[in-house]
Order: C-alpha cells, then structure tokens, then sequence
C-alpha cells in the first residue's frame, strides 16, 4: 500500500498499483448502500488510515518563502486529482439507476447550478462530471492558475478555490454515503479516510468551506480526530505567549 513519506508525499507508484489491483480482483462487488446505517464510523474502519503517523497540521501549513495563492493552487490541485482517482474506483457503481440523485449523509441531496444559474437535479455520476468537467477546466486555465513566471493569480482566485472545495467535498460525501462499503471491499477505505483528514484539515486551516456544508460530516471529523479552527487555536496560542510575556515581564 502507498503512504506519506515524512515530507508529506504520495507513494503514488505504489497506490495507484494497489487500486488497480483492487479493482482487477471483485466483478462481483455489492450494489452501492444507500440506506443510513454509517459503516463509516465504525470504529475498525475509521482506525484504518495510511498516514497514521503524518502531522496533517504541520502538513497543511504554508511553508517558509511560499505565496498563499500558490500553496492553494497546488493543494487544490492535488486534492483534485486524489479524489478524482478515488471517485474512479467506485464509479462503474455509481450509475444513473443506482444513484438517481446526488445524495450525501443525513438526507442531503446535492443540486447542479449551471452556468446560467438554472438549477437541475442529476443522478450522482452526472453530478460528478459537471463536477470534475468544471474543476479540469478551471484548473487548466492560465489566467485562473497561472504557471509562467510573472502571470498573477486573479482576485478571484480564492473565491474560485473555495467553489472548487466545496464541490470536491460534495464527492467525498456520496462516496462515504453510498459507495463506502465497495471502498471498503476493495480496501482502500483507509486511503479514503487519509484523503478525507488531510481535505479537511486543509479546509480547515483556511477556511475553505462554510461549516454549514461540512456539517453532515462533523462526526467522521471527530473521529477521525480532524483538528477544530487551528487559526482560532494559533490566536489561543499568541494570545497565551503574549500574556505569558506579559507576566514575566511584570514579574522581572
Ligand atoms: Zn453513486
């Protein structure tokens, strides 16, 4: 099975061989749960993660020397790439008959806006293709992602990022809702879940999603031990530091 190396990256060689071993083994894989019973919880399987020794805090921070905008780029990028790769494992199950709609824990369901605003319920694999289909194209333009030196990124560009996270979230959701059981089939459950910490603690750190759309989650977040509000947390801590300096300066 792949992992984080201590710098943080995939042992991606390794991870991709083992999905697609995963995927050779099972034709027969179970049709996709849509019932609530949250296999996802279960205490076994949220132990299982490939990353268990990785600091996802530490992780997720901007490293000396390196722009915001080009920290969340990059990461945005990635994510995107790990759980389209993660949505593929699943998707020959996620069909148009078996998921009729855009489904996520507790009864949420997900509805496409289009470019013109017009709203449209779509069965689960359209739903990620609009997705997917958007973020490609968002990702590969250059005035929204620039790569040449000198191109600046647009002041849209957090807001876009946000979009992007947000919709990403919205597949990690029917993944855990309706398709956890053939990711635990196939064993990848723990990369999911390492996915899912990283994703979040990332979110997170920047406030990338509104809690009110993560909120269906809340409980893998917990007990997946995903850190609470680490900016608020560092606030704590200088506030603490400051006071700390405070009193020893009284003191001396
Ligand atoms: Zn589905």
């Amino acid at each position: 099975m792949g992992q984080y190396t201590q710098d943080g990256e995939w042992n991606f060689k390794m991870f991709m061989l083992s999905l697609w071993k995963s995927r050779r083994k099972d034709k027969d894989s179970p049709t996709p749960v849509q019932e609530e019973p949250r296999q996802y919880l279960e205490d076994t399987l949220v132990a299982e993660s490939i990353a268990a020794k990785v600091d996802f805090e530490k992780l997720v921070r901007i490293p000396v020397n390196i722009d915001r905008n080009e920290w969340l780029a990059t990461n945005t990028i990635s994510f995107f790439e790990h759980i389209n790769l993660m949505y593929g494992t699943i998707s020959e199950y996620c069909t148009p008959a078996g998921c009729n709609s855009m489904t996520g824990p507790g009864g949420t369901q997900y509805l496409w806006f289009d470019e013109k605003g017009k709203k449209c319920k779509c069965a689960a694999p359209q739903y990620v293709d609009f997705v997917m289909t958007f973020i490609q194209k968002t990702i590969s333009e250059e005035s929204v992602f620039p790569t040449k030196y000198g191109n600046p990124f647009p002041s849209s560009f957090e807001v876009l990022v946000k979009k992007i996270h947000r919709y990403l979230f919205h597949v990690l959701a029917h993944i855990y809702h309706a398709h956890y059981k053939e990711m635990v089939t196939f064993g990848i459950h723990g990369h999911l879940n390492t996915v899912f910490k990283h994703f979040m603690t990332m979110n997170k750190e920047f406030k990338l999603i509104d809690e009110k759309e993560t909120d269906i989650l809340d409980s893998l977040c917990r007990s997946l031990e995903v850190t609470e509000k680490l900016a608020d947390r560092d606030q704590t801590e200088d506030k603490e530091n400051i006071q700390g300096a405070t009193a020893a300066t009284a003191v001396s």
